[in-house]
C-alpha cells in the first residue's frame, strides 16, 4: 500500500527558519525521497507552484517546483543543494510567496537562468528555465539562503510590507491558513 504523504503547514514571515542559511543535503536515502514527496504534496494543498524545505520547518537545502500545477507529471522538478550559475536578460512581474501569505509585488528578476543542482539520487544536473520557471528557480533558491522575495524590493516598499505584518501580528491575525479552511 503507498504510503499517504504528509502535509506539513506552511512556515510564514516572521519564523527565524525563514532567515536562516539552510544546511546542504549530504544524506541521498529514503528519508529525503519521502520528504520531497510530502513537499510536493503540501505545495500542491497550499496551492503554490514551488515550495523550499525552510517553508515547512526543515533547514535543508531541498526545493520542489511544479509551474504547472500537476498539469504535466514531467514537470515536477526536485532540486537539492542548488547553485544558480547562469542569469540571462530581465522579466518584470508579479510575484508572491505562501511564506507571505496575500500580499503580491511586482518584482524583475534574470528572464533565463541556469541552475546546477543535485537530484534525490544525489545525481547533479544544470537545468535551464525562462519567464515563470526562471522566477521559481531563484525564488526558492533564495529561500534556501535564507532570502525572501520581499529582500529585493525597495527599502520603501519592504517596510510597508513589514508594518502591515507587524498589524496583523498584533492582532493575532499574522497566521497560515490553509486554502481548504479560507473556502
Ligand atoms: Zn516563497
Amino acid at each position: 500500500m503507498a504510503r499517504q504523504p504528509k502535509i506539513y503547514p506552511i512556515v510564514i514571515y516572521g519564523d527565524p527558519v525563514l532567515d536562516t542559511y539552510a544546511a546542504p543535503i549530504t544524506k541521498f536515502d529514503a528519508e529525503l525521497k519521502q520528504l520531497t514527496e510530502d513537499m510536493f504534496a503540501s505545495m500542491y494543498a497550499a496551492h503554490g507552484v514551488g515550495l523550499a524545505a525552510p517553508q515547512i520547518g526543515i533547514s535543508k537545502q531541498l526545493a520542489v517546483i511544479d509551474i504547472t500545477f500537476k498539469e504535466d507529471p514531467k514537470s515536477k522538478i526536485v532540486l537539492c543543494n542548488p547553485e544558480i550559475i547562469k542569469k540571462e536578460g530581465k522579466q518584470s512581474g508579479g510575484e508572491g510567496c505562501l511564506s507571505v501569505p496575500d500580499f503580491r509585488e511586482n518584482l524583475t528578476r534574470a528572464k533565463k537562468v541556469t541552475v546546477r543542482a543535485q537530484d534525490v539520487e544525489g545525481k547533479w544536473f544544470e537545468l535551464t528555465g525562462e519567464d515563470l520557471l526562471a522566477r521559481a528557480i531563484l525564488h526558492e533558491t533564495d529561500h534556501l539562503h535564507g532570502k525572501l522575495y520581499i529582500s529585493h524590493l525597495s527599502a520603501l516598499k519592504r517596510d510597508l510590507i513589514k508594518r502591515k505584518i507587524k498589524k496583523l501580528q498584533k492582532a493575532g491575525d499574522w497566521v497560515y491558513v490553509p486554502p481548504a479552511e479560507k473556502e
